[in-house]
């Protein structure tokens, strides 16, 4: 007999199995599909990139109570410092303007990883199916019947809520025939870990290039993790130039600000693109994370944002269930989307404003992006309104973003 779930979550990266944790406590029966096992090198979203996490999203993973086993490997962003290259303008936020402890945390993804599936394996309503690919699936009355592949050979399950949390390239998305909105920005960001002459004292720093941005993440005293973006067509010689010459760029670039870089880890490189889904939702089907929307990593912000719509979904689901609704009503999926779309727009348009004022050519445009650096600076509301957007909490957000329980 094929198997059937009430929901099948199609990820487990960061969004699909923050999600599972999110929503185990209904006790819905509810499948896992992931690809790539954790272990694996190749895992995409688990791997040695660190990640900046925001005071929300600080907030989401205390109550999905991994805060504790990720907080062990995780370092507190205590100022950002942003400047514009070539120009004077530059902004300085710290965590003692706005009376918070910490504007953020960097964490490396993969101990994210294991802590969210140490905790999805203590739930009993929740099936890990991994190695195991979507590669197909129908609508069957009311439910979805979905076709997976694995060594193995191929397996069918039911679901009457199906959830892509697959990614960019989301499989769940362009089987629904969801179109997408694409913008190719022709830009690779070159990941690798730095250790600096001086200690960064918990500053994150975000440099803007005529090439793309460059940020450097704390994660141990004289450890920062580097964020060098350039156009791809670059990148290559960027990847495979030796050390010291590699160096050698991002010192110039960059300035002297921490010293010299004594010590460079492996280069990884990261195609950089925005991905919007035309519409996140069908009936009995919902996109989450990266596969709803992709964002320009320049602001920091895109897993930040879909764990924003992990406790907006989870809340839509939970308060729906209370309401006596089946899981798949689709008011459940309505008000999510009502929930979340201002909050979403926000952040596609903040990181899609970022990207073509600072990278553009146009002399206006750029003066224009240093001239709101400099406001920034002087103009303490503005400045406050950059602080809350960064630290996930501007405008109207879910419960568990506000500090409430679902
Ligand atoms: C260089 C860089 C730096 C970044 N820094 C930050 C940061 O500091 N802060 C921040 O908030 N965000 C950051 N981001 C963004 C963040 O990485 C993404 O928002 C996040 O990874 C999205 O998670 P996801 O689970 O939606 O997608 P993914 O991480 O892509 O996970 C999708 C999962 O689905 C699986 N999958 C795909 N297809 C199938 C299938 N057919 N069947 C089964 N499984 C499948 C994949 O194996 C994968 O595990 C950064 C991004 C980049 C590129």
């Amino acid at each position: 007999m094929q198997h059937e779930y009430d929901v099948v979550i199609v990820g487990g990266g960061m969004v699909g199995a923050s999600l599972a944790c999110a929503i185990a406590p209904t006790n819905l029966s509810i499948a896992l599909i992931e690809s790539i096992a954790l272990k694996e090198d190749q895992q995409p979203s688990y791997d040695d990139r660190g990640i900046s996490l925001s005071p929300s999203s600080k907030r989401i993973l205390e109550y999905l109570d991994v805060w504790d086993d990720i907080y062990t490997n995780a370092t507190p962003i205590k100022n950002i410092h942003v400047s514009n290259q070539g120009r004077f303008g530059f902004t300085h936020l710290t965590a003692s303007e706005l009376n918070v402890p910490e504007l953020g945390h960097v964490v490396i993804a993969k101990s994210l990883g294991h802590a969210l599936h140490k905790k999805l394996s203590h739930f009993k309503n929740i099936k890990i199916l991994c190695p195991i690919k979507l590669q197909n699936f129908e609508r069957k009355n009311s439910k979805i019947s979905l076709e997976l592949l694995s060594s193995k050979g191929t397996k069918v399950i039911d679901t009457k809520l199906l959830i892509g949390a697959d990614g960019s390239h989301s499989k769940v998305r362009s089987l629904a025939n969801i179109e997408i909105n694409k913008n190719d920005y022709k830009q690779t960001a070159i990941v690798s870990n730095v250790t600096t002459q001086k200690p960064n004292q918990n500053t994150a720093y975000e440099r803007f290039t005529s090439h793309g941005p460059i940020a450097l993440l704390p994660i141990d005293k004289n450890r920062s993790v580097l964020v060098f973006t350039t156009h791809s067509n670059e990148a290559n010689q960027y990847l495979s130039m030796p050390d010291n010459e590699y160096i050698k760029i991002i010192e110039k670039e960059f300035g002297r600000r921490l010293g010299k870089i004594c010590k460079l880890e492996k280069r990884c490189e990261y195609p950089i693109f925005f991905i919007e889904a035309k519409t996140q939702y069908q009936e009995n089907i919902v996109l989450i994370g990266n596969s709803a929307h992709t964002v320009h990593p320049n602001a920091a912000q895109g897993f930040n944002l879909g764990l924003r719509d992990v406790a907006g979904l989870a809340e839509c689901i939970t308060n729906g269930l209370n309401r006596n609704l089946a899981i798949d009503d689709i008011d459940i999926l309505k008000r999510y989307i009502d929930l979340r779309s201002a909050d979403q727009k926000n952040v596609i348009d903040f990181c899609n404003s970022i990207a073509n004022c600072f990278y553009n050519k146009s002399f206006i445009l750029n003066s224009c992006a240093n001239a709101a650096m400099i406001s920034f600076d002087c103009i303490p509301e503005l400045k406050s309104l950059l602080l809350k957007r960064a630290m996930g909490v501007a405008g109207y957000q879910p419960r568990l973003v506000r500090g409430l329980n679902l």
